[in-house]
């Protein structure tokens, strides 16, 4: 996908709005600089996956995102909000990102079905009965109508990895983040979370996405983004890439993952 057609894709009667504009952040904690000055767009409709070494900075720049790190220095536009400000609605923001963890955080008291309706009733005041229909519409979206009432330790990682997504998509979110959403999945369930995924980004949803399925984000992302040592160091339309880098640090973490 050259740049006019990322650009059209964005712009192409998308429902979901938001977009992400990152500049010069910095990040440290304590006397250690994860982020050293990092500028990133993702467009509206736009799915950007993040890659890089262990310890480059990529789960702490996803957390910048939605606040859950402060940042140091540089601004974060999120939709229509500057995430950087000190008089930011901080909920209100967060609101539009969805997030999606590694480690998938369902309560484990809490069936499938309750798992995506108690933050809609409690953060979104949501009624209970809207908010089972929307939880059960979602739940059907990542392939789970079935299970809604099966609780955490009655599902494979793949399907409560496909639960945290449902409970997401919930919050009716404008962005969605994806941190290495695959990564603790046994090898047979990661190609049902990936299509889900993927499904996703055909609807035009905006996502950020850290992984290291390459095919993915070959096949699916409009842009990679290549992270060492806190700074982007090479980033471009995917295929480029995954297929020649010009970067020898890129060149050298491909080389290990591929
Ligand atoms: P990645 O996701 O690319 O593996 P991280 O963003 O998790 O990288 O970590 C980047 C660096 O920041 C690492 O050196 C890590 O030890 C450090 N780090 C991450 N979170 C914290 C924290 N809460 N406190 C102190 N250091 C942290
Ligand atoms: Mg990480």
């Amino acid at each position: 996908m050259n740049d006019v057609e990322i650009h059209s894709r964005a712009q192409s009667g998308r429902v979901h709005a938001a977009g992400v504009a990152i500049k010069d952040l910095r990040k440290s904690y304590g006397s250690n600089e994860v982020l050293k000055g990092i500028s990133l767009d993702v467009a509206a409709g736009e799915v950007v996956c993040l890659i890089g070494p262990s310890g480059s900075g990529k789960s702490t720049l996803l957390r910048c995102v939605n606040l859950l790190e402060q940042p140091n220095e540089g601004s974060i536009h999120v939709g229509g909000f500057d995430a950087t400000d000190p008089d930011v609605d901080i909920d209100k923001m967060r609101r539009k990102v969805g997030m999606v963890f590694q480690q998938f955080n369902l309560f484990p008291h809490l069936n499938a079905l309750r798992n995506c309706t108690i933050a809609q009733t409690k953060v979104l005041k949501r009624p209970q009965a809207e908010a089972d229909k929307i939880a059960r519409a979602n739940l059907e979206r990542v392939g789970l109508g079935h299970l809604a009432d099966r609780f955490p330790d009655q599902l494979s990682g793949g399907q409560q990895q496909r639960v945290a997504i449902a409970r997401a998509l919930s919050m009716d979110p404008e962005l969605m983040l994806f941190d290495e959403p695959t990564s603790a999945l046994d090898p047979e369930t990661v190609g049902d979370v990936l299509s889900v995924m993927r499904n996703l980004a055909k609807e035009g949803m905006t996502m950020l996405v850290v992984t290291h399925e390459m095919g993915f984000a070959r096949e699916v992302a409009d842009r990679v983004v290549f992270m060492d040592g806190g700074v982007v160091v090479e980033e471009g339309v995917a295929e480029h890439v995954i297929s020649s880098p010009t970067q020898g640090r890129t060149k050298e973490f491909l080389r290990r993952v591929l």
